[in-house]
């Protein structure tokens, strides 16, 4: 196994709040790894110290075995870690294809030469990708006019064009439907396998949790309180007392 990202003993406050507090744990190659907690354990402020959006108080990150403490959110995501974001985060007006493109574009660090020629640059790249999340029937589409669900897709594309090692999902089925929850996990999951990256994802669906993560780290007031394959996190005492009774609605 080779180690794509340690975070050790990372803390972040806001004023007198504690929201990740001396937090340490390792995302392994091909790995599905699932952060859960009740509101407001600190997940998204992890997400935000480990991309860069945030700076820690104390504590280290390492990708790929390099120091990214300090780094920006542009010099982290050049380093091969794409982001989904929970609020949709594509250009409505321009098309499914553009979007992708765009990034690609960015990726390739050509995005100065954008000129008339952006709608034949690596246009088959980017179908590809469409094809892969399987929205590629969408693709002269304009993003705003799209179903959530083909939206969200499109933003794992965008999130894959950097071909990152690590992509890092932020409660990625927030606002969609059951069945739609489960199917864009089983992608992520296969992706996840095919191109043997690592994913770090929060989610409120426990169903969507204990069906596709290989491992689940439950976080409790910026804390490691529990960490395990699904089975041990399910039989964990502490965590079955955090989610008595709210498994399906407490974790998001
Ligand atoms: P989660 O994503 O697990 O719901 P967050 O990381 O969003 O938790 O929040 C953890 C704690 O930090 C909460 O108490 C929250 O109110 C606080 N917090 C998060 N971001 C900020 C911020 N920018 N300013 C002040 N407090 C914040
Ligand atoms: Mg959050």
């Amino acid at each position: 196994m080779e180690t794509l990202l340690e975070v050790v003993e990372l803390s972040k406050s806001f004023g007198g709040v504690k929201a990740v507090n001396g937090l340490s744990f390792r995302l392994e190659r091909g790995e599905l790894l699932a952060m859960i907690g009740p509101n407001g354990a600190g997940k998204s402020t992890c997400f935000n110290l480990i991309n860069g959006q945030l700076r820690p108080d104390g504590g280290s990150i390492r990708i790929l075995g390099r120091e990214t403490t300090g780094l920006r959110p542009r010099q982290v995501w050049s380093l091969g870690v794409g982001r989904t974001f929970q609020v949709t985060s594509t250009f409505p007006s321009m098309t499914v294809l553009e979007n992708i493109q765009m990034v690609l574009l960015s990726a390739k660090r050509r995005l100065n030469s954008v000129t008339k020629t952006v709608s034949r640059l690596y246009r088959d790249e980017a179908m590809e990708l469409l094809k892969l999340v399987g929205v590629e029937n969408q693709w002269n589409r304009t993003c705003g006019i799209l179903a959530y669900g083909e939206l969200k897709r499109v933003e794992l594309a965008m999130a894959l064009a950097n071909d990152p090692v690590i992509l890092l999902m932020d409660e990625p089925t927030a606002g969609m439907g059951v069945k739609e929850r489960l199917k864009l996990m089983e992608l992520t999951s296969r992706i996840v396998k095919s191109r043997s990256i690592g994913v770090l994802f929060t989610e409120h669906d426990m169903d969507v949790v204990f069906a596709h993560a290989d491992r689940i780290m439950v976080l409790n007031y910026g804390s490691l309180i529990a960490e395990g394959t699904p089975q041990e996190v399910r039989d964990n005492q502490e965590v079955k007392q955090i989610y008595l009774g709210t498994c399906e609605t407490g974790g998001a």
